[in-house]
Parts: C-alpha cells; structure tokens; sequence
C-alpha cells in the first residue's frame, strides 16, 4: 500500500498561498481578503456507533462552511483516516473558488469523518452516516447547505443523508443532498461529471498547446470515480493511457491499457487494482513517467518540491483536489509544465450536483444528453475564461482561476456588505 503524502505539507497552507498570490494581483482590500481566507463556519461533532462487534467507537465529524455569498455551500464529504481539520477546511475554500470558476450559484463547504471505510461493513458505514447526519441537521439544507460523495463516499452514503434529513425534517428532500442514486432524485451523468469535465479541460488544454490526443500518452493516479472515468473517457479521445494507479500501487503497460477492462477488473475485484495484470510500477514512479499528460485524481500533496523537477509530462491536469502543493508550483513554471488546476478541472461534478438540485427542485427530469451538454458547456466557458484571465494578467492558469474566483465572490461579498 502506498501512502505518500509528506506529513510536513498541509494542504491549507497551500490554499491561502495560491490564495494569497492571486489577491495581490487583483489588489484586494485587506477587509476582504481577511473574510474570504477564514471560512465562515466550523462544526465539530462527536458520533457514537456501536460497531458490529457490540463496541461503541466515538468518531470525529467535521463540516466546514467556507463561504456562503454566492449562494448554499455545497461539498463533498470525506471518509478517510487522513481526514483532519485543515484539509478539510482548504477543501471548503476550495470549493467556494470552484464553484465560483464555474459560476454557479454556491458557496463552499466540506465534511469529513476520520474512518477507514474499506474495512467497516456496511452496517457501520450507515450508522455513522446516519449519525453524522443527525448530528449535521441545522446545519444541512437544500438552501443552506447540500453535501455530496467524495474520497470514500458513494451514491449509497448520499441516499442514507437524504433520507435521515428527510426523516427528522418529516418531509422527502431529496434537494439536500447530490450524488444521490438515481431511483433517489440523482441526476443522469453525474458519477461521470467529474472525469467528463478532466476530459473536456484536457482538450481544451490539449488545443492551446497544440498536442494532438491520437499522438500522446497519458499516466492517470488514483482510479476511483475521477480517476477511473478521466482515463476512460481520454481514451476514447484518443490518448494511449500508459499507466494508473491506486492505494495497491501502479501499473504500466508499454502499448497502453484498456481501462474498460481495467474497470470491470475493479469492479470484480473488491474495488482496487490489486494484481491487475500489467508491469508493476509505484505511485511515485507513475508521477515522473515521461508521458505527455499527468492527471493525478488520487489526493493532495501528491507532486511536492520533492518530485517536481522530475516530473516530465508536459501538461498537468488536477483531477483530485490540491495534488500539486504550491511548493512545487515555482520548479514547474520554470520547467515549463502547463497545468489545468483543480477548481477548473474538476468542477464539472459540481456543475452536475448543481443541475441535479435544480432538477429536485423543478420536479422534472432532464435527459443524459441534456445534462451533458449544459455540463460541457459550463466547462468549456469556465476553461476560456480562465485562459483568457491567463492571457490577460500574464499569469499561470492556476493564478488565473484565483483570480477569477476571488473577483466574483469579492464583488458578491462587498455588494452584500458587513454587518
Ligand atoms: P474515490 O474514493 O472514488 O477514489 C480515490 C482513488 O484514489 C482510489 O482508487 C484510491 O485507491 C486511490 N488512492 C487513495 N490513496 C492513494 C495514494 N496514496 N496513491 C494513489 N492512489 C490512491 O475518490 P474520488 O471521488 O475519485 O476523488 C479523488 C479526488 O478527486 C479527491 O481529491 C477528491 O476530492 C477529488 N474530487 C472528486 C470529485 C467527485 O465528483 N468524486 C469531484 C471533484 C474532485
């Protein structure tokens, strides 16, 4: 099992960096800048569960809102024994910048619960969630605040939510929560949004830089939902997938692998890689292949000051959340590594958790093919705005979405005023 997250870094810190670089640019007011840095809202709560062994265990559940000017806070929640405080408070801003890259009408929020979900039954899995819900219940609502999946959280977990919200309000509100299943209120295309907005920014990236998809190759790490579905649908545009990876580590084919197989291997073999038959390779030694793409869709702090000088792909595109930490940032601007960030490449399954909750709220259905197109739409504005921003300010992508971000949610806030 690999797990190669330096301890030193803290993904928050990363955050207020990128955070701070780009109010500068824009000349924000130190007011401002004070309200946006510090999220709005932190609660703590304790869960007890009785496990299926008869023993009570008392987990950490953490919601942080970021922001809510533009609207709810939305975000994910978070199972895994990485979780602390910190990530997920830079997972909320992180959220607040998205959502605003993308200009839909949320704020930022995140959730996490310290558990290792792979080996707690279900059992156990829905009476946590259960009471993390209840425990969450003044502070979940379809105009308050809507979570959704993330690391180690799946349409299941979102279905036990709405229905413990649902129970204890006395009324069916499927719009308190997305990612939900589909016979639930769940939305076509939404386990795809996220890998379908990696794909469509990666074109668009891809365009710019004038890579021709049918010429290049690609290593894609972690092989969830992002992972798995962003190899999937470059494959399809025709980039040769090299190399993918998970927590059992990496695996390499020279002439490419079929990640439908390697889906269905996954599929059948308890949710991992584990033996899939290919070279065997590491999950650090993926990140340095000499590929023309690198979409890292696994955590945070995966490309650090320590491995990005090795770093050889030409484009980078952020499937996960904070992968590069911005120790790395100044060794790959002068390597001349072009990287799509996170709060553009993977807000397209925000944008889809937002037309699901639109769509709870109209009562009326969309189809696929409708929902994919707005969603691609969404994305292929935010990419241009975002790039023009680039141009614009002469500044890397990253900076630029900051920038973008932080300008819609400052106007928000001042128009809003302080009381
Ligand atoms: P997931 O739980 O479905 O998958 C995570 C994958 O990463 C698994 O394959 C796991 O084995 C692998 N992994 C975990 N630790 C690893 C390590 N140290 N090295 C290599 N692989 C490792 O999670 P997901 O929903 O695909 O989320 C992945 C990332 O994308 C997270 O950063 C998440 O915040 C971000 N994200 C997810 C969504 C979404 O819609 N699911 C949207 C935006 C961003």
């Amino acid at each position: 099992m690999t797990h190669n997250q330096p301890e030193h870094l803290n993904p928050l810190d990363s955050m207020k960096e990128r955070f701070s670089n780009a109010a500068n640019i824009l000349g924000l007011d130190q007011m401002t800048y004070d309200m946006l840095i510090n999220p709005q809202k932190v609660v703590i709560v304790s869960l007890p569960v009785i496990l299926d062994d008869g023993k009570l265990k008392v987990f950490e559940g953490i919601r942080v809102v970021h922001s809510a000017s533009m609207g709810p806070s939305k975000g994910g929640i978070r199972y895994s024994m990485n979780v602390t405080l910190d990530e997920v408070k830079a997972l909320a801003a992180w959220m607040t910048w998205k959502c605003a890259v993308v200009g839909i009408p949320y704020g930022g929020a995140k959730g996490g619960i310290k558990c290792d979900p792979r080996n707690m039954s279900a059992g156990e899995l829905e009476r946590l969630t259960r009471t993390y819900t209840a425990a969450m219940q003044d502070v979940f609502g379809p105009d308050k605040d809507i979570p959704a999946p993330d690391m180690g959280t799946n349409q299941q977990t979102m279905a036990w939510i709405m229905d413990e919200f649902s129970k204890i309000k006395g009324i069916s509100s499927p719009a308190v929560v997305t990612g939900k299943p589909l016979v639930l209120g769940g939305s076509l295309g939404r386990v795809e949004a996220t890998g379908r907005g990696v794909m469509v920014s990666t074109r668009g990236a891809m365009a710019k830089l004038k890579m021709d998809p049918q010429n290049c190759t690609c290593a894609v790490q972690g092989f969830g939902n992002v992972g798995s579905i962003s190899a999937k649908l470059l494959a399809t545009q025709g980039l040769k997938i090299v190399a993918i990876s998970d927590v059992t580590g990496g695996y390499y084919k020279k002439d490419g692998i079929n990640v439908e197989e390697a889906i269905a291997y996954v599929n059948k073999n308890n949710g991992t890689l584990e033996d899939f038959n290919a070279d065997r390779i590491t999950n650090d030694e993926l990140l340095t292949l000499d590929v023309d793409v690198l979409v890292p869709a696994a955590m945070e702090d995966q490309i650090t000051d320590d491995n990005a000088h090795a770093i050889r792909a030409k484009l980078i595109v952020e499937g996960a959340n904070g992968p590069i930490a911005s120790n790395a940032d100044k060794i790959l601007h002068t390597n001349k590594v072009n990287i799509v960030p996170d709060i553009l490449a993977n807000a397209g399954g925000v944008s889809v958790s937002y037309f699901e909750w639109v769509q709870n709220r109209l009562g009326y259905y969309w189809t696929e093919e409708r929902v994919n197109r707005r969603a691609d739409r969404v994305m292929k504005q935010a990419f241009d705005n975002v790039y023009n921003a680039s141009q614009k300010y002469e500044v890397s992508m990253r900076t630029a979405a900051y920038i973008v971000a932080i300008d819609k949610v400052a106007s928000t806030q001042k128009l809003r005023g302080v009381f």
